[in-house]
C-alpha cells in the first residue's frame, strides 16, 4: 500500500510528515559523542605528532586515546543521565505530596500556566476544574508543564551511555585510521586533518537529516565550531608548553 497517498488524502495539500521518534532525545549523545570523538583524538595526534613518534607509536597513542575517551565519555553521560533522572523523581514524589497536602496552590500554578497558554475566562475554570478532578491528571499535567517532562522524552541512562560512548569510538576514526596506514606521521597528519575536516563537515550535514535544516550550513557550522574548539585547545596547548617547564 502506498502510505504517502494515503497521508495526502486525509489532510489535503501538505502530507502528514512523521516525527523522528525514538531518537529524539538521544542526538545531543550522538553529536556530542561523534564531534568529541573527531576533535579530542584530532588533537591529541597533533600534539604528539610534534614529539617524534612513528606513525606506528601516533596510531596507538590514538587508540589509548579512543578507548580512554569512550569510557569516560559513556560512564560521565550514564552517570549524569540517571542523576538527571533522580532529580525527576524526587521533584515528582513531593510534587504527589502537594497536589495531596498544598492542593490549592498547585491549582493555582496549574491556572497560571493555562492562563500563559491564552485560555481565558470560563475556559480557563473548567480547564483547571477537569483537573482537579483526578489526582492522576493532575499530576500529569503538572509535570509536563511545571517540569517539562513526559515520559516518551526521557532519556534511559543505558542508552544515552551506548550512544556517547561507542559514538566517540566512531569520532575517533578518522583521526586514528591514517596513522595505521601512513609511511611517516607527516602524511599521516595530513589525512588525519582531511579525513577529520570532513567527518565535522559529514556530522553536520547527517544531523539536518532529523533537523530539516540546511545541510550546507550545518556542515560548515560544525566544522567552524570543532575548528575554533581546535584552535582554544592550540592556543593553550602551546602557551602551557612554552611555560617554564
Ligand atoms: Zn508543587
Amino acid at each position: 500500500m502506498d502510505d504517502a497517498t494515503e497521508v495526502e488524502a486525509d489532510t489535503g495539500e501538505i502530507p502528514y510528515e512523521p516525527h523522528i521518534g525514538a531518537t529524539r532525545q538521544y542526538w545531543r549523545d550522538i553529536v556530542l559523542g561523534v564531534n568529541d570523538g573527531i576533535v579530542s583524538i584530532f588533537l591529541l595526534v597533533a600534539g604528539v605528532v610534534g614529539g617524534g613518534l612513528d606513525p606506528r607509536q601516533v596510531f596507538l597513542t590514538a587508540v589509548a586515546g579512543a578507548v580512554a575517551g569512550a569510557v569516560s565519555m559513556a560512564s560521565g553521560e550514564f552517570l549524569a543521565t540517571k542523576s538527571q533522572d533522580e532529580v525527576l523523581d524526587a521533584e515528582l514524589r513531593l510534587e504527589r505530596i502537594h497536589i495531596r497536602h498544598h492542593r490549592d496552590k498547585e491549582l493555582a500554578q496549574l491556572r497560571e500556566m493555562f492562563a500563559a497558554m491564552g485560555i481565558e475566562g470560563e475556559d480557563l475554570d473548567t480547564v483547571v476544574s477537569i483537573f482537579d478532578k483526578s489526582d492522576r491528571a493532575l499530576l500529569e499535567a503538572m509535570k509536563a508543564l511545571e517540569f517539562g517532562a513526559v515520559d516518551s522524552e526521557r532519556r534511559s541512562p543505558f542508552k544515552a551511555m551506548a550512544f556517547s560512548g561507542l559514538l566517540f569510538l566512531v569520532g575517533s576514526l578518522p583521526p586514528a585510521l591514517p596513522f595505521a596506514l601512513a609511511v611517516d606521521v607527516n602524511t599521516g597528519l595530513l589525512w588525519a586533518s582531511i579525513l577529520t575536516a570532513v567527518a565535522l563537515v559529514g556530522v553536520g550535514v547527517a544531523k539536518t537529516r532529523v533537523t530539516r535544516g540546511n545541510p550546507l550550513v550545518a556542515g560548515l557550522e560544525n566544522l567552524a565550531i570543532a575548528g575554533l574548539g581546535g584552535v582554544v585547545a592550540y592556543l593553550i596547548g602551546s602557551a602551557v608548553g612554552a611555560g617554564p617547564v
